[in-house]
């Protein structure tokens, strides 16, 4: 049997999916991996992006904070691929219980998923740190130098930079969602970044499902392992 229709037979038959995804799930949309090589070594800025999405630098040196990060982190032209349809279609269906990503784009939300925990903020947020108006990205996206809100705070993505702890209530629910799942799909991740790793140990199932390019460092606990493109291969999924 081909992995694709194993990965198949066990959708198939649960209604307690839940998955777990990393960059590779946006890189296929179009939007860079900023931690990829080519991302660090391929850019015109003077410091490293761990550097300038850390919280000292944003504080520090906000408006080349910004330069950077509408460049670098908005998209605003990306569109969800297969694997975000897919995702957002099992959950529809009643098959999917939740999205948790590290992406921080919003394209679970644009396919029609309901159900996202984003463990590391979502650029289509955005808070003035005076007075906590929202603002969208298509405004940070417009402004230039420092985004400021009409009480003249400054306004601060509700993106996780680096330095800044994650959000211990996304993260609780995120545990919740991965012990209770009958079966954990992780898509799109080498399993590197924290908290990754760690996460995908709470979960206490036997139909454990990876889907990357490359390899993994949880490859060996895998009942199923499927070392190619995540659009392609929930692409080829059937609900019926
Ligand atoms: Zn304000």
């Amino acid at each position: 049997m081909l992995p694709v229709e194993q990965l198949q037979e066990i959708i198939s038959a649960s209604n307690n999916i839940v998955f777990f995804g990393g960059a590779g799930v946006s890189t296929e949309s179009g939007i860079p991996d900023f931690r990829s090589v080519d991302g660090l070594y391929n850019q015109r800025y003077k410091y490293p992006p761990e550097v300038m999405l850390s919280y000292t630098f944003y504080r520090e040196h906000t408006a080349e904070f910004y330069d950077f990060y509408r460049e670098k982190l908005l998209c605003p032209t990306a569109k969800p691929n297969a694997a975000h349809f897919k995702l957002a279609e099992l959950e529809a269906a009643g098959k999917l219980k939740a999205v948790i990503t590290q992406n921080i784009d919003g394209l679970h939300q644009m396919a029609g998923s309901k159900t996202v925990l984003e463990l590391h903020g979502s650029v289509k947020r955005n808070y003035c740190q005076s007075c906590q108006a929202f603002y969208d990205d298509a405004f940070i996206l417009q402004s230039t130098g420092v985004p400021t809100c009409e009480c003249g705070g400054v306004i601060k993505p509700d993106v996780v930079l680096y330095e800044e702890g994650l959000s211990q209530e996304t993260m609780q629910r995120s545990m919740e969602f991965i012990a209770k799942a009958d079966v954990l799909i992780v898509g799109g991740t080498s399993l590197v970044v924290y908290p990754a790793a760690g996460m995908i140990d709470y979960y206490r199932g036997r139909q454990l499902v990876l889907i990357n390019r490359g390899a993994t460092h949880s490859d060996r606990k895998a009942k199923l392992l499927i070392q190619e493109s995540i659009g392609e291969v929930l692409g080829r999924i059937s609900l019926a």
